[in-house]
């Protein structure tokens, strides 16, 4: 089955029950204040759930467009490095507000897998929320009962808060959840060991593929619980890891959804992707194909890269991408903007925001890894003489004063010094770093005429940003 088939019949399948097949919202939010992208499917719906909008339908189906690259929910430091976390990855999902609550959505999502898509039954273990005392929440024996009728007991486990119980962010809708993962082993490994023990232990081939939420709470802002007006259910499966179950794969970028990026990275690298965990080739080569889909999409819908904000973390997303492939694919020109095509023709029909913005999309980018490139020569180099440096002085962190310098004076992102740094065994003093960042705020402070002149200046070079507070503050209302 294709990635192309696979989402269909997700979305079909939701149709036959019921649900209204909806869009995807934008990656990027514009109007939450507690939240810069899509870390969820649920997130469009988050005032249905808080009763403050009527749903369109009681029933509803999607795939989103997720982003997980900060607050609550930031998996970027796992991108590249496992083979199933992604910057940005589609989230399938089925919602009931007010309607069918567990028992319905233990049923749908248990068809589906194993009758539609036909993945064997002893392949899936499930997990249910066991409570907790600290807050007064009680085991989630519906839950439990319900999965009895379709698996046997001992592939029931229990789960803790942190798994079990999902949140959005700080504050929003919340509530108990039961987790579907699937085994993808062969026979000889799942002889030796249980993949009881390795439910939620970062298997790489024992992988969470649906999280099924019962929808019950609103975490405040004071950090306390309420009930929400009615009860929901709101689901969300990872598209890729599906893709990986049902096409027979151990890696998500094995499947269809990134075999034609990275052969297009192979193309224009001569670099060949043999998909080693811990080869820095590879690494490189899954952060590219990665990122690259995070960057894509959220300029095709409107947010650019930029010095603060979400555009400020779109810009790190691409600057991330581009030293990775400048330090472990050798590519010192600009290509990452060559990869928006092939994206277009695998998505572009799903997904027409690709289409449409192609141009944009391309351009912005070619234009970023031009601007990057000319800093990250210059930065890298200085930063492993600093590093050797460091090793002959017997140290294990980076001189404050030189990491500093870097970044202000060398514009060098201090992400990447700190990336390099811990690559050696050494790390940056935070602090010390931090301290510095202030008294450099304070500096420019004094000076808002020259600032003003800086920020002109710097639009060729915005890696001298030095947070975003100045950036709002001094460059548009001086
Ligand atoms: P994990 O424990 O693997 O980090 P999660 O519990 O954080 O996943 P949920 O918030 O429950 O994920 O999201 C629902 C589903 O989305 C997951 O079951 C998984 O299939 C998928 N998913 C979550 N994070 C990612 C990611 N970074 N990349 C790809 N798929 C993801
Ligand atoms: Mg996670
Ligand atoms: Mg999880
Ligand atoms: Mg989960």
């Amino acid at each position: 089955m294709t990635s192309q088939e696979i989402r269909q019949k997700f979305l079909d399948y939701f149709q036959s029950k019921g649900h209204l097949i909806v869009p995807s919202a934008p990656i990027v939010l514009k109007d939450d204040p507690t939240l810069m992208f899509s870390n969820s499917g649920m997130t469009q719906f988050k005032d249905y759930f808080l009763g403050y909008k009527e749903p369109k339908a009681t029933r509803i189906a999607d795939t989103q467009k997720c982003l997980r690259v900060s607050g609550k929910h930031n998996d970027l430091d796992d991108v590249g490095r496992d083979t199933y976390h992604h910057t940005m990855f589609e989230m399938l999902g089925n919602w009931s507000f007010g309607d069918y609550f567990k028992e319905n959505a233990i049923a749908f999502a248990w068809e589906l897998l194993t009758e539609v898509y036909g993945i064997p039954k002893e392949n899936l273990y499930v997990t249910i929320f066991e409570g907790d005392t600290s807050e007064n929440l009680e085991r989630d024996h519906d839950a439990y009962n319900f999965w009895k009728s379709h698996i046997s007991e001992d592939r029931i486990i229990n789960g803790n808060k942190k798994d079990n119980f999902w949140e959005m962010g700080a504050s929003g809708p919340c509530g108990p959840c039961s987790e579907i993962h699937v085994d993808l082993r062969s026979a000889e490994e799942k002889a030796q060991v249980s993949g009881l023990d390795l439910v939620n232990n970062d298997h790489p081939q024992v992988v969470e593929i649906w999280n099924l939420v019962f929808m019950q709470y609103n975490r405040k802002a004071d950090g306390s619980l309420e009930n929400l007006p009615a009860k929901h259910i709101d689901t969300g499966m990872g598209f890729e890891r599906l893709c990986m179950a049902l096409q027979g794969k151990s890696s998500n970028y094995d499947t269809d959804v990134f075999t034609p990026l990275i052969a297009e990275v192979e193309k224009l690298s001569g670099k060949k992707y043999t998909g080693i965990l811990e080869s820095e080739k590879d690494i490189a080569i899954r952060v590219v194909v990665d990122h690259i889909r995070a960057v894509a999409f959220a300029i095709a819908d409107g947010q650019l890269p930029s010095n603060g904000g979400a555009g400020y973390v779109i810009r790190r997303i691409l600057r991330r991408g581009i030293s990775y492939s400048y330090r472990f694919l050798d590519m010192k020109e600009p290509f990452l903007y060559k990869l928006v095509a092939v994206l277009q023709g695998q998505m572009g029909t799903f997904f027409p925001e690709l289409e449409k913005q192609g141009t944009l999309v391309t351009e912005v980018i070619k234009s970023e890894e031009e601007s990057f490139l000319r800093t990250i020569e210059n930065g890298l180099i200085r930063v492993e003489k600093l590093i050797q440096q460091t090793i002959a002085d017997n140290q294990k962190v980076l001189p404050t004063e030189e990491v500093f310098e870097l970044y202000d004076t060398y514009g060098f992102p201090d992400d990447l010094t700190r990336i390099i740094a811990e690559e050696k065994g050494l790390t940056i003093d935070e602090k010390g770093f931090e301290q510095a960042l202030n008294e450099q705020k304070q500096r420019s402070k004094a000076d808002s005429v020259q600032k003003v002149y800086d920020w002109v200046t710097l639009e060729e070079k915005p890696e001298n940003f030095v947070g975003y507070d100045t950036f709002e503050s001094e460059t548009y209302i001086t």
